[in-house]
């Protein structure tokens, strides 16, 4: 489809998916012309859709980004969905030569020390490996929701990804994390033992924390960084994400700015 169709799509879509349930939006977009990936981080929001697509007969493919930083309540989880669900879970992982590069660079750890070399962790981590989980989709299903954070707050059903050039698909956008939680108890859906200790965003083990009584549910994520709309990029494009280069590349050019953006 080209770029103008997508977009065009886009406004049908998100009447159609509107007055949808979750199954009936899942259906949708299954039945449309294209491929559909959904990309789980194995928060509570995804676990839900995961679910939905395991008791469905729908053809969508589930990826996850294994960063090689997760948690291992989160690495744990992958195994027990696919085995609860009886799917496959595609993992993608950074390239060896990337980690070797940043290390040499920022150091293992450098990601504490600038947005720069945050960006660029999540550069290799998160946004080559999406790159690939990404390859040949038209639909990219996501759980994000609008009280997520402010700069969720505004999630439509469908928007055109003009950088990835696909329609993004937020199935739970106008989901409350009241609902979602009755949901998964409700539904016996198995979620991150994390949550329960205060980790309502869960994604890197050293760039996530546990909120206090009262923050934003993605207080604990990036903490350090004094940033209202801190994301990886996977979502919410930031002018100064980076991201690495190609894997020759030397490490002094590991910051090369990136134009396009870098879940979670
Ligand atoms: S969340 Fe942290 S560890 Fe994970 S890719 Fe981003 S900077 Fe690296």
């Amino acid at each position: 489809m080209t770029s103008l169709s997508l977009e065009s799509t886009v406004e049908t879509l998100n009447q159609q998916l509107a007055g949808l349930d979750l199954t009936g939006r899942l259906a949708l977009v299954a039945d449309l012309e294209g491929k559909a990936v959904f990309t789980t981080s194995l928060g509570i929001e995804d676990q839900v859709i995961t679910a939905a697509i395991g008791k469905g007969p729908f053809g969508i493919e589930v990826s996850t980004l294994e960063t090689g930083r997760l948690f291992n309540e989160t690495v744990a989880l992958i195994d027990r969905t696919e085995e609860t669900y009886g799917i496959l879970i595609k993992r993608f992982y950074p390239e060896q030569t990337d980690i070797d590069a940043y290390a040499a660079t920022y150091g293992l750890n450098g990601f504490y020390d600038s947005v720069e070399a945050r960006h660029a962790c999540c550069g290799f981590r998160k946004l080559k490996p999406l790159a690939k989980a990404l390859e040949g989709a038209t639909y990219w299903i996501t759980g994000l929701r609008r009280g997520q954070s402010g700069a969720r707050a505004e999630t439509p059903f469908a928007e055109f990804d003009a950088d990835r050039n696909l329609i993004k698909i937020n199935p739970l956008a106008d989901w409350s994390i009241e609902t979602i939680q009755a949901h998964v108890a409700s539904e016996a859906i198995p979620v991150n033992p994390l949550h329960q200790r205060g980790y309502p965003s869960i994604g890197c083990e050293p760039c996530t924390r546990a909120i206090k009584p009262g923050e934003p549910e993605r207080a604990g994520r990036w903490w350090w960084e004094n940033d209202e709309k801190r994301e990886c990029g996977l979502h919410v494009p930031e002018a100064a994400s980076s991201t690495l280069p190609q894997s020759t590349t030397l490490a002094s050019d590991l910051a090369t700015p990136l134009a396009s953006s870098i879940a979670r």
